[in-house]
């Protein structure tokens, strides 16, 4: 116990169970429709971030193994997917989509484990939204000529995709489903620290009856990523995660003629006008950074507050934070789960550190933490300055950054004031406001009066360092055809 809790409401343990859970001690390669060793990888270990305990081991895949899965792509796009035709196209998405529903508890309590994120927003959020995108995307599958009229959507060929950790299942939903919609082929590789619901996905494909090859999945760390980047039979690249990596990527494929869509981090501005509803924009800041433990590109982790209402937004805040639970993410009221890995959480205690040095007032929740794994009570600075490391770089964390101001003019050019733009959030009274601000501020998303709200019908993505291209709705598809 490091700390004393002061956590205002004390509730009974509610832990969901693991009874209907099967999880197999070590998990190959999914390539070419089944599960096959490596040629010549080691295996890892997948911890669960809450107790360090292992859960399973993982494939590491080999240059050899991501050339057998992007062979297996390419003769599963040239001889069977780009022959199907779409309406067969959708009824294998569709069956995906409900072979997911069916199994929405196992795969939420999977997510849990292997991820650390609270098994509420794993079974409310990750999980139906994951499904959706499936049940989306299908629905394109017959339907292209309507998204794009009086032209010709034709595949790219083989998409070698990459994502994070944050939304493990969700974020492969989000590449697969309107890659195959369209008619591509796939490489994916998980994060390396929450490969277990992606390889869920694989036996539910199979189960679905997808024809051999059509989605490949290929564990490991960085290195299985740049493999797939680098590949030279690779047609499009579209990966999920740091700006750094993003960079990288862009540079190495400059000199080809693959396609790419690049979703980065993120600094987003929430802000709080005096016209607010203000009970209710503090329950949105409270979602907007602690949500998934900050683990969300585009949580609010800059909050800028009117003056008149500082003192008031304020004191409701902190006594909202000292209502979240935090703590075993198994548990059915925990509403602050684990931090990812302990890498992450390294990081995140290093920019608190960042903070404190930079002069920034902290406040945290005093909060009693399990002995075992990797925890980060939420917690907030105040008297930020623009300049200041913690309001410019992209912490990832239930960290916020919180700062004043006074006019619209200035909020906007506060807000604007970083290299990235994924998205914002407003809370104001006035419609004309919103529309004024939501027209000068550069984010992909904007949310007014809620945050971190998700919806497989429309398009997300960032501007700048935020990275190009959008995700979801209509506008997913474009990422995955050419015209
Ligand atoms: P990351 O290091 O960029 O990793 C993302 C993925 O890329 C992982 O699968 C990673 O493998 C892989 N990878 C690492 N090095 C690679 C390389 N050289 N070439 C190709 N792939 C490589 O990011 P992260 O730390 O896992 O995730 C957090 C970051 O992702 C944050 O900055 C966040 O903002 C961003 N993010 C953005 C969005 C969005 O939609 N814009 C969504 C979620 C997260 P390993 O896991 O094995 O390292
Ligand atoms: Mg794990």
């Amino acid at each position: 116990m490091n700390k004393v809790k002061t956590s205002l409401w004390k509730l009974d343990p509610a832990p969901e169970s693991t009874d209907h859970v099967s999880l197999q001690s070590s998990y190959g390669l999914f390539i070419d429709g089944e599960f096959v060793e490596s040629e010549g990888g080691g295996m890892f270990d997948t911890i669960n971030p809450a107790t360090e305990e292992t859960i399973a081991q993982i494939t590491e895949a080999t240059d050899a193994d991501v050339d057998k899965a992007v062979k297996a792509a390419r003769t599963a796009y040239q001889k069977v997917w780009s022959k199907t035709s779409p309406a067969d196209r959708g009824k294998y998405i569709y069956r995906i989509a409900r072979l997911i529903q069916e199994k929405a508890r196992e795969l939420a309590v999977i997510e849990t484990l292997d991820g650390g994120k609270p098994i509420r927003e794993s079974r409310d959020i990750d999980i139906p939204l994951a499904a959706a995108h499936f049940f989306y995307y299908a629905g394109w599958a017959d339907k292209l000529a309507y998204a794009f009229p009086n032209r010709t959507p034709k595949p790219l060929g083989v998409a070698g995709q990459i994502i994070p950790w944050n939304f493990p299942l969700l974020m492969a939903a989000w590449k697969i489903a309107p890659a195959l919609a369209c008619g591509n082929t796939v490489v994916l590789k998980p994060a390396e620290t929450t490969s277990l619901t992606a390889l869920k996905l694989c036996e539910i494909i199979q189960q679905a009856g997808l024809p051999a090859g059509v989605v490949n999945i290929v564990t490991g760390h960085g290195p299985v990523g740049a493999a797939i980047v680098n590949h030279p039979d690779v047609d499009k690249v579209a990966f999920t995660g740091s700006t750094a990596v993003g960079k990288g990527i862009q540079t190495a494929i400059a000199s080809t003629e693959k396609s790419c869509t690049l979703e980065l981090g993120g600094k987003a501005a929430n802000i709080v006008f005096d016209d607010a509803p203000i009970d209710q924009a503090v329950e949105g800041i409270i979602n907007g950074i602690y949500f998934n433990q900050g683990h969300v590109c585009c949580a609010g982790s800059r909050l800028f507050v009117q003056e008149s209402v500082f003192e008031e937004v304020m004191r409701k805040l902190k006594h909202r934070i000292n209502t979240l639970n935090v703590g075993d993410p198994m548990d059915k009221n925990t509403d602050v789960g684990a931090i990812n890995s302990h890498k992450q959480l390294q990081r995140i205690n290093e920019y608190i550190e960042i903070g404190k040095d930079e002069g920034a007032d902290f406040y945290q929740l005093e909060s009693d933490l399990p002995e075992k794994g990797f925890w980060c009570p939420p917690c907030l600075f105040t008297g930020v300055a623009q300049s200041n490391r913690i309001a410019q770089e992209e912490i990832f964390g239930p960290v916020l950054a919180v700062q004043t101001f006074r006019t619209v003019a200035e909020v906007i050019k506060k807000a604007n004031n970083t290299p990235y733009g994924l998205s914002a959030g407003v809370w104001t009274d006035k419609g004309s406001k919103l529309f004024n601000m939501t027209a000068q501020m550069r984010a992909g998303v904007i949310w007014a009066n809620t945050y971190n709200k998700f919806d497989p019908t429309s398009p997300f993505g960032g501007y700048k360092e935020s990275g190009f291209g959008r995700e979801g709705g209509m506008h997913g598809l474009a990422a995955y055809v050419k015209i």
